[in-house]
């Protein structure tokens, strides 16, 4: 606990991830307030997404209403049918799973990469080689049904080996859906998360590194599916000044223009907590060097991390021992988390197809989260 406290410098209640709401947030979203235009219609989404866009690389950035959502309908857009099945690994957030439900289609879960706490490139391809090609697509023997995408998820916003993944998954023609929620700010090589595969979606939940309050954004170079998330994503409606006319059955998944005032305002700030959140964990990796049986989890070799959340490693395989650590950290007022309870153990997918899963496994009963708002940075 005196390594933690030391490192974050207060002795008061610390949470996990708090946003940072200054002037410029408060100028901006008040701006929207006095304008009138706070639903959905406004300047501000359409400056978001172009900024957005800009700081990526993607040519189109939409967006929706949170990130769940964006992955919903990228997976829509990636050609996900119902009962379809969808590669991603088990050791995630919930909403990747639950999108792929709510396109109709089921999960099928592989491991995960020490190094990369993302999806392990090798069980990737071991699971793809139990299926069969065919001229209606990849399919899995055992179940009849269609492999049609790849869900790969930078973990805590350590970049995945997002490279091997796209060649493994252009081996076998099926398209990659980046889950890039935690990631914005993070880039292997040069080229920034989310921006890999066919399409990728960002979050801006408030636990994020930049926030909306809720939010969410899909990024792709494909025109056609750019111009198509724009009207899935806002009631399909044909452009007229007064008719009411729509082409599809589509969602009101849009991002109102308040939470896009508050998007704006915060991505001024973002380079500053990326180096914040750097520096902090550059604390955390100092303080824990000397901690016997702590490992300070670091970015991938080649990436640069946004270092959403930093985290240490502890060496057991029981995960009482990781409860013990939480139970002192929360007791003390330091808000400090676990990974994920795997998606193949929640109760819905516990029917789902999966792989050997040891090493999610005791990335689960063994990592810890470190609370890591920019603020904590020294
Ligand atoms: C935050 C997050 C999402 C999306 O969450 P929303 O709360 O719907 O914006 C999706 N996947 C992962 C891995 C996440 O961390």
């Amino acid at each position: 606990m005196a390594t933690l406290r030391g490192v974050v410098g207060t002795d008061e209640f610390v949470g996990l991830h708090t946003p940072e709401i200054g002037q410029i947030d408060r100028a901006l979203v008040d701006e929207c307030l006095v304008s009138t235009f706070v639903s959905s219609v406004g300047p501000f989404v359409t400056r978001f997404e172009a900024e957005i866009a800009e700081y990526t690389g993607a040519r189109h950035a939409i967006a929706v209403s949170n990130g769940t959502s964006a992955l919903h309908v990228a997976l829509v857009l990636a050609d996900v049918r119902r009962d379809d099945e969808v590669i991603v690994p088990s050791l995630s957030f919930i909403a990747t799973a639950n999108a792929v439900s709510h396109a109709g289609a089921h999960p099928v879960f592989v491991d995960s990469d020490a190094a990369t706490l993302g999806m392990s490139t090798s069980a990737l391809a071991d699971m793809l080689s139990t299926m069969a090609p065919t001229d209606g697509g990849l399919m899995n023997p055992r179940t009849g049904r269609r492999v049609a995408a790849i869900v790969p998820m930078h973990t805590l916003g350590h970049p995945v080996d997002i490279v091997g993944i796209c060649a493994v998954a252009a081996r076998y023609g099926v398209p990659v859906v980046e889950d890039a929620a935690e990631s914005l700010g993070s880039f292997v090589g040069e080229r920034h998360t989310g921006t890999f595969g066919r399409l990728g979606v960002l979050s801006f939940n408030g636990n994020k590194i930049v926030t909306t309050g809720g939010g969410g954004i899909i990024l792709t170079d494909d025109d056609a599916l750019g111009a198509l998330a724009k009207s899935l994503t806002t009631t399909a409606k044909v452009p007229h000044e007064w008719e009411f006319e729509h082409d599809a059955v589509a969602w009101n998944y849009r991002m109102p223009n308040i939470n896009a005032a508050l998007g704006v305002a915060q991505l001024t700030k973002l380079e500053g907590f990326v180096d914040a959140k750097r520096r902090l964990a550059a604390n955390y990796r100092a303080a824990f060097a000397d901690v016997d049986g702590f490992t300070f989890l670091d970015e991938p070799e080649g990436t640069r991390s946004n270092y959403w959340l930093a985290a240490v490693r502890i060496d057991t395989d029981d995960r009482a021992d990781r409860d013990r650590l939480l139970r002192a950290a929360n007791d003390d007022g330091v808000q400090c988390r676990p990974l994920w309870n795997l998606l193949s153990e929640q109760q819905m997918y516990a029917e789902c197809e999966c792989g050997d899963l040891s090493t999610a496994r005791a990335l689960v009963d063994s990592v810890i989260c470190l609370p890591s708002s920019p603020r904590l940075a020294s």
